[in-house]
Order: structure tokens, then C-alpha cells, then sequence
């Protein structure tokens, strides 16, 4: 078993007919990029950064710590791509009460809805360009992508950019180091979705966050076990959100990947090869199972049954009589 995971470490997720799949992990802290090479990911798809900013009594990463960090986990990736999120704090994720009452946020009824991830930054400017500059200092040293979580409104993408530009200038001023990053947003919020072909006018690239993509779309907090059961990645909202974006941004020559946890279930593969997925990310410890699936899955004959699936009342049924037979091809 653990020469079969071995060689299967080795073997590069390619379908029967012949799709190259790039599998990355998603990262908490810089070290998590050792796992993440062990499994074989061809990049990190999600630097999940807040992780530096959490469990701090009071005091946040200084922008030489949090350079440090993205450093290490990219020259640990080796040219490989490493995306940074920049912070998603707020709601599932907070800061201990210090570093918020330090930062005058208070208590909010409704912090899922409230000021968190990219808006919690562009309030905060200051602690925004530092990271920027931190992650743009890290680039010298690999391949390093910018994503920023939450998006929901233009203007946002437009706030990022300048400062971004701002970051680059105190860089040149200061004479140090970056190299080319692109930018992403990720898509979990359904306005988003639902205006893309704005939206991928103003960026490189998506990655779409299922799990706060399912919670806002359905309404159902994905941290409140009473309506845990209401939590469908099967309904068809869902579907139809996910597949069309992931078709938009395809048709506009933009890069486009799945990072929630959908994206590391191998009972999904299918279903997102089936709606043109190229790229997953996911924890280091799925990707084996992720890819026994893309190497046994026929990317294009998947792609026949979407338009029954997306149209049916009950997709995991449709879904599951579909693919069914295609998967025993040996
Ligand atoms: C997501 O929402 O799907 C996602 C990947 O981000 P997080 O789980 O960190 O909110
Ligand atoms: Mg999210």
C-alpha cells in the first residue's frame, strides 16, 4: 500500500483522455508545505495566511514575520506556484479579543456577514499594505500568486489594485525585490458569481471557495449544527453558481480553480471534471484520492451528462447513474 501511494506520488494526474489536472494543496502554516509536497501537490492553491494572524494574545505579525513565512513556504515549493490569501479574519475565523479591541472592531450579531476577509483589510490599510508587502517581498524567492477572499463588489478589486501599486512604489523606493504576482479573487459569494464577466476583466484568475459559497448561497452558516443537514454541495443553486463560473472564466482564457472542500472530496471529482475543472485544491492529505479518481475519470464523456445534471431535481442521483458506469473502464 504505501509503494502503491508512493509511485501514485509520482504519476502526474492526467485523465484517460488526456486532461493535465493540477492538484495544490492548501496550507495553514509555512511548515504545512512539507505535506504537501510529500502527496505530490504541483503547487499551493491556498496559503491560508490568517493562520499567522490567530492565537497572537493581542500582538499581530509584524510585515518581517509574515515575510518570513511566505518565504519559507515558497522557496519550500521550489518554483512551484504558492497563492497567498490574504487575511480572511472574521466570522469561523476571529482574532483573539486583544488584537480586535487593539484594532477597535467590536462584537458584531452577524460576523459572517460583517467585516471580515477583504473588507476587514481595507479597513485596516496600514496592516494591509504590510502584508502586501510582505507576500511581495516573498515573490523574489518563487512563484507567487495574490488571492483575495470575499470579494463581493468591484470597487474592492479596484482598492486592492491600488494599493498594490502603492506597495510596488515604496518597494522601488526602498530598492527591494519583487517579482511578477498575479491577482485572484475568490468566488465565494453569490453577487460574485453572478457578475463575472466583470469581474474577470480585473483579474488573472479565480478560485472558487465552495464552503462560503454553499453558505451564502443557501443561507445556512456553515458553523450551525441545527441547520448542518440544510448544508447540500449537491443543490442545484450550487451546481449551477459552480459550473458557471468555472465555464466563464475557461471562455475568457482565465485560470480557475476550486479550493473548498469539494475540491479535496473524491465523491466530487467527477462532477467538477464533468463541469471543465482543471485545477483543485485541497488538504495534502486528500490529494491521493483526488487523483486515483482523475486518473480513472474521462474528463470529456463526464462533460456529456452536466447538462442532464444541472437540470435535474436531484443531481446526486443523476449524477451518480451517470458516472457510475464510465468509472470501470478496466
Ligand atoms: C472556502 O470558503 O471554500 C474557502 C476555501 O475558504 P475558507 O474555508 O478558509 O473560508
Ligand atoms: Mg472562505
Amino acid at each position: 500500500e504505501r509503494a502503491r501511494l508512493a509511485r501514485l506520488r509520482h504519476t502526474p494526474a492526467i485523465t484517460l483522455d488526456g486532461q493535465r489536472i493540477e492538484l495544490h494543496a492548501n496550507i495553514e502554516l509555512p511548515g504545512d508545505a512539507v505535506a504537501a509536497l510529500a502527496a505530490g501537490a504541483t503547487g499551493v492553491g491556498l496559503f491560508r495566511s490568517e493562520f499567522l494572524f490567530m492565537n497572537r494574545e493581542g500582538e499581530l505579525p509584524s510585515e518581517d514575520e509574515q515575510f518570513e513565512a511566505y518565504k519559507a513556504a515558497v522557496e519550500a515549493m521550489r518554483g512551484m506556484p504558492v497563492t497567498i490569501r490574504t487575511v480572511d479574519v472574521g466570522a469561523d475565523k476571529p482574532l483573539d479579543r486583544m488584537s480586535v479591541n487593539e484594532l477597535r472592531h467590536e462584537h458584531v450579531l452577524n460576523p459572517a456577514m460583517g467585516l471580515r476577509a477583504i473588507r476587514w483589510s481595507l479597513a485596516e490599510p496600514s496592516m494591509f499594505r504590510q502584508q502586501l508587502r510582505a507576500i511581495f517581498r516573498a515573490s523574489a524567492f518563487g512563484h507567487v500568486k495574490l488571492l483575495v477572499p470575499m470579494v463581493a463588489h468591484l470597487s474592492e478589486i479596484r482598492q486592492v489594485q491600488e494599493a498594490v501599486k502603492r506597495v510596488k512604489q515604496q518597494l522601488d523606493d526602498s530598492k527591494q525585490a519583487y517579482g511578477e504576482i498575479q491577482l485572484g479573487v475568490m468566488i465565494e459569494v453569490p453577487a460574485a458569481a453572478l457578475m463575472l464577466p466583470q469581474l474577470l476583466k480585473h483579474v488573472d484568475f479565480i478560485s472558487i471557495g465552495t464552503n462560503d459559497l454553499i453558505q451564502y448561497t443557501l443561507a445556512i452558516d456553515r458553523a450551525d449544527e441545527a441547520v448542518a443537514h440544510l448544508y447540500d454541495p449537491w443543490h442545484p443553486a450550487v451546481l449551477q453558481l459552480l459550473s458557471s463560473s468555472i465555464a466563464q472564466a475557461r471562455a475568457m482564457g482565465k485560470e480557475v480553480s476550486v479550493c473548498g472542500e469539494m475540491a479535496g472530496d473524491a465523491g466530487f471529482t467527477d462532477l467538477l471534471l464533468s463541469m471543465g475543472l482543471n485545477c483543485f485544491s485541497m488538504h495534502p492529505s486528500q490529494i491521493p484520492s483526488v487523483k486515483q479518481r482523475v486518473l480513472r475519470a474521462d474528463a470529456h464523456r463526464l462533460a456529456t451528462a452536466l447538462p442532464r445534471i444541472l437540470e435535474s431535481e436531484d443531481p446526486a442521483k443523476t449524477a451518480a447513474e451517470a458516472f457510475a458506469p464510465h468509472q470501470r473502464l478496466h
